[in-house]
């Protein structure tokens, strides 16, 4: 072993914390978006969170009435429901910056020609819990097949979303996004971390983010767009950040 790596294990181990989690880590929150020709959610988002070198990029998911997983923050587009639609019917809108509605197997054309940018899944919340179900399979047989199962995170507020991941495999990655289960409550139900909103880990409990950690989970916060409250989970030592300002965050991580 070389001395300077010696050295900066022994550090880390005085410090109280291990590699794994010595750095707080950047996600994308709905893909690197905020730059010019880009939009939430869209192919170029991705590819410019894997550009930036971005630990992950996250992607809202809904399931078509014909079974197509396509990304979209809300429940509707341009007055169009995406759960009752059809996917002929979502492929002639177009985003902001002009493309068409990405599909998640589009997502994962380009993430799989890379190893470092995850994808953070987050499965919406359907009308039923059986299409919140149907929506997790599709979801997982898609990432499944095309070999990046561990270039995966999935995240959801659904319940019915969660249970399913875990269901399918227990060492799936699922982090609950609704923020009212205490860390033992999530560990007890096979969940891989928790991924709250910032008031929740700041304001409301703060002795969750320790906790959580003691409990061997994961722990991610969103979506935090600020310097004071980045500073704030930085020092809590929390593992990810979910962030619409990657650049600012990434200049707070090396200062
Ligand atoms: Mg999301």
């Amino acid at each position: 072993m070389k001395v300077k790596q010696f050295l900066a294990i022994i550090l880390m181990s005085l410090c109280g914390i291990t590699s794994a989690q010595a750095q707080t880590q950047i996600i994308a929150h709905r893909g690197y978006w905020d730059k010019l020709g880009s939009a939430q959610n869209s192919l170029s988002s991705l590819e410019n969170a894997i550009k930036f070198g971005a630990y992950g990029s996250e992607l809202d998911v809904w399931i078509t009435k014909d079974g197509i997983v396509v990304l979209n923050h809300d429940e509707t587009y341009q007055g169009v429901v995406i759960q009752t639609a059809t996917y002929a019917e979502l492929s002639a809108l177009r985003l902001v910056n002009g493309e068409p509605i990405p599909t998640l197997q589009q997502y994962i054309n380009i993430a799989k020609k890379q190893n470092k940018t995850k994808l953070i899944v987050e499965i919406k919340s359907h009308y039923t819990a059986e299409d919140d179900r149907r929506a997790a399979r599709e979801t997982v047989r898609l990432i499944n097949e095309s070999g990046i199962a561990g270039m995966v995170d999935y995240i959801s507020f659904s319940e019915h979303v969660c249970k399913e991941l875990i269901r399918l495999n227990p060492k799936h990655r699922v982090a609950y996004l609704n923020g009212e289960k205490s860390p033992a409550t999530l560990k007890a139900e096979g969940y891989w971390g928790l991924d709250y909103a910032w008031n929740v880990l700041k304001e409301q409990h703060p002795e969750w983010i320790k906790e959580a950690k003691a409990l061997g989970l994961t722990t991610n916060v969103w979506t935090v767009n600020n310097v004071e409250r980045m500073q704030y989970f930085i020092s809590q030592g929390i593992d990810y950040i979910t962030t619409d300002n990657p650049q600012l965050l990434r200049g707070l991580l090396t200062e």
